[in-house]
């Protein structure tokens, strides 16, 4: 399956919550969930949703996978990953996707949401530990220095970014004046702020 290149706040309407794909205007009274609630192609009468336990556990890989970015091949590596490292593989699964080079550039504030972020990286914007790298799903390890590359330090989207940033995680460290950051240590559950339930997606997987 394809990326998704139609209308990003279908996907929100779609999934019935802010999956904050469109950067400020997610924040703003302009949010299409804000002023539609309900799944599109359906008026509120009509509303009619399966919650069998199949469908739930479904929706919620598809939330996942559309907060991320990410095709469903990419996903399913993702999770055999995780379900053969250690640790609770909800938890894995959700580290892996936040430690991908496009989420570290959007959560350092160079990009105000994710697909800006991968354009920013496929269009070669960004270093790392010195080196080009231009592939959005690279998967960075605590560390690793990430820095706007010297050309693209004027570029006026990044600079308009970093300044609507508000709080830096504590997992992550960024240098404003340099263009420079780096995740000190792979995220706890509960600082990585997507509200899923991945658990529902293990018990998919487990089906
Ligand atoms: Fe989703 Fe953002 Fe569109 Fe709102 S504005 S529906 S959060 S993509």
């Amino acid at each position: 399956m394809a990326l998704y290149h139609g209308p990003r706040c279908r996907q929100c309407r779609r999934e019935g919550m802010k999956l904050m794909l469109k950067g400020e205007r997610c924040k703003s009274e302009n949010c299409a969930i804000e002023r539609r609630p309900f799944p599109p192609g359906m008026r509120v009468s009509k509303r009619r949703r399966s919650s069998t336990e199949y469908n739930l556990q479904l929706r919620e890989k598809q939330k996942i996978r559309r907060i991320y970015g990410v095709l469903e091949k990419q996903f399913e590596r993702y999770f055999t990953i995780s379900s053969k490292s250690s640790g609770v593989t909800g938890d894995r699964l959700l580290q892996l996707l936040e430690m991908r080079l496009d989420n570290i550039v959007y959560r350092l504030g160079f990009a105000p949401s994710r697909s800006s972020a991968r354009q920013l990286v496929l269009h070669n914007h960004f270093r790392v530990n010195g080196k080009k790298v231009n592939i959005p799903s690279y998967q960075l390890k605590a560390g690793d220095l990430v820095q706007v590359r010297e050309k693209s330090k004027k570029l006026e989207n990044i600079h308009s970014s970093l300044k609507s940033l508000r709080d830096t995680p504590e997992w992550l460290s960024i240098d404003k004046v340099k263009l420079e950051g780096s995740a000190i240590r792979v995220p706890e559950r509960n600082e990585i702020p997507v509200n899923v339930q991945e658990q529902l997606v293990v018990e998919l997987y487990s089906r």
